[in-house]
C-alpha cells in the first residue's frame, strides 16, 4: 500500500493518455496550442508497464484522461490491458463524449466501467464559444451512447466561467430531473499561461448553487451528507439524478485526497496544482529496473504535497491542465 507522510492512502491513479484534443476549450488551453510530438508520450507497452507497476503497489482504480483521451491510437485495446491488470479494479474515463458515439460500446467491451463527459452549457452557441468550435450535438449523442453501453451511472462535468455560462447551470441541473446522470458544478482552477481567464472569472460552488437553488428550490443533500470524490452532493426533491459541486478553489479536499497522476509524457505528479513532479519515462527508457521505479513510486508517493496553495496565490505554471491530465 503507498502511504504519504500524512498518512493519505494513495490508490488512484489518472493517466492522462495523451495531451491532443479535438476542441480548444477556452478555460483549459490556448487556441494555437501545439502538442507533444508522438514520440515524446508512453507508448502502449509503456502505459501498461508502469499500470502494472502501480497496480503492484496498491493502486486500484485508474482514471483515463488527457488531453482527450478517446484520439489516442488504440484507445480501446489500452482500455483493455490496462482493465485486464491484476488488481485494478475499476477503470474510467474523462471525454469530451465527441467520439463516444463511435467508442462507447468497444470501450465498455473493453471493460471500461463509466464516463465523465464535459458539458459546460446546453446552448449550442455558448458551447461552440467555449470550446472554440465544437458541435453539442456530437456531445449529447455520446452522452446517450454512453448511457446504452452501460457505462454508467454517467456524470457530466460543467466548468463554470463567468461571462460563458454561469446563466446556464439550472438548465444542466434540470437534466437530472429527467434522468439518473450526475450533473457536477466544477470551479475554474488557474494553470500557467492561461493564468488571466481562470483567475478573473471564476465562479464559486456557492454562487452557483445559489443559483441553481433560485431557479428550481432547494436542494436536498444527497449521499448522506457525504463526499462523493470530490463532490458535495445534492438533489432536486423527487429527481431521478443528483447535482455536485466541486470547490477546488473556494472549499478544497486534501484531507481526503487519494490521487496521483501520470502524464502523457511518462511524469508522476502529486498534486494537480503543485508543480512537484517526477519523470518516470526517462528512467524506464533508460533501462532503469522495475525495482528503481518502484522505489521512485514510493518516494514521490510518501512527499505527496499536502494541498494546493492557491489562496496563497501559488499558481502552478509549467502545465496547462491538457498536459497534465484533468
Ligand atoms: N478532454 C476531456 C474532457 O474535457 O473531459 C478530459 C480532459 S479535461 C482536461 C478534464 C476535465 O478538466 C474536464 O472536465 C474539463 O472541463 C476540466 N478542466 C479543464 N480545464 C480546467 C480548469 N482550468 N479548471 C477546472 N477544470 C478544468
Ligand atoms: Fe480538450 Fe478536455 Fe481541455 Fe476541452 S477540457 S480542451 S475537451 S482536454
Amino acid at each position: 500500500m503507498a502511504l504519504d507522510r500524512f498518512g493519505r492512502k494513495i490508490h488512484y491513479l489518472r493517466i492522462s493518455l495523451t495531451d491532443h484534443c479535438n476542441l480548444r476549450c477556452v478555460y483549459c488551453m490556448p487556441e494555437e496550442m501545439t502538442f507533444r510530438p508522438l514520440p515524446e508520450m508512453m507508448q502502449d507497452d509503456e502505459v501498461l508497464l508502469l499500470t502494472r507497476l502501480f497496480a503492484g503497489l496498491g493502486f486500484d482504480k485508474i482514471r483515463l484522461t488527457g488531453g482527450e483521451p478517446t484520439v489516442r491510437a488504440h484507445v480501446v485495446d489500452l482500455v483493455r490491458g490496462i482493465a485486464s491488470t491484476p488488481g485494478i479494479r475499476d477503470v474510467t474515463m474523462t471525454t469530451n463524449g465527441v467520439l463516444l458515439p463511435k467508442l462507447a460500446g468497444p470501450l465498455a467491451a473493453a471493460g471500461l466501467k463509466r464516463v465523465n463527459v464535459s458539458i459546460d452549457t446546453l446552448n449550442p452557441a455558448k458551447f461552440q464559444r467555449l470550446t472554440r468550435g465544437g458541435d453539442i450535438e456530437d456531445v449529447w449523442e455520446g452522452i446517450l451512447a454512453a448511457e446504452a453501453a452501460g457505462l454508467t451511472p454517467v456524470k457530466l462535468n460543467a466548468v463554470v466561467v463567468r461571462g460563458y455560462n454561469e446563466e446556464d447551470v439550472a438548465d444542466l441541473a434540470r437534466l437530472t430531473l429527467d434522468h439518473p446522470w450526475q450533473v457536477r458544478f466544477i470551479e475554474m482552477m488557474p494553470f500557467g499561461e492561461d493564468t488571466d481567464l481562470q483567475t478573473g472569472s471564476v465562479v464559486t460552488a456557492e454562487e452557483t448553487l445559489g443559483r441553481v437553488e433560485q431557479a428550481l428550490g432547494p436542494l436536498e443533500a444527497a449521499n448522506g451528507g457525504e463526499l462523493d470524490g470530490e463532490a458535495r452532493v445534492f438533489r432536486i426533491p423527487g429527481a431521478q439524478g443528483d447535482i455536485g459541486f466541486i470547490s477546488s478553489v473556494s472549499a478544497p479536499f486534501c484531507a481526503s485526497c487519494t490521487r496521483a497522476r501520470l502524464t502523457a509524457d511518462g511524469i508522476l505528479r502529486m498534486c494537480l496544482l503543485r508543480e512537484y513532479e517526477i519523470d518516470l519515462l526517462t528512467p524506464l527508457r533508460r533501462g532503469a529496473s522495475l525495482e528503481e521505479l518502484r522505489r521512485m513510486v514510493l518516494e514521490a508517493v510518501w512527499n505527496k504535497p499536502w494541498g494546493h496553495g492557491l489562496a496563497e496565490g501559488e499558481i502552478p505554471l509549467n502545465r496547462g491542465m491538457s498536459e497534465i491530465g484533468g
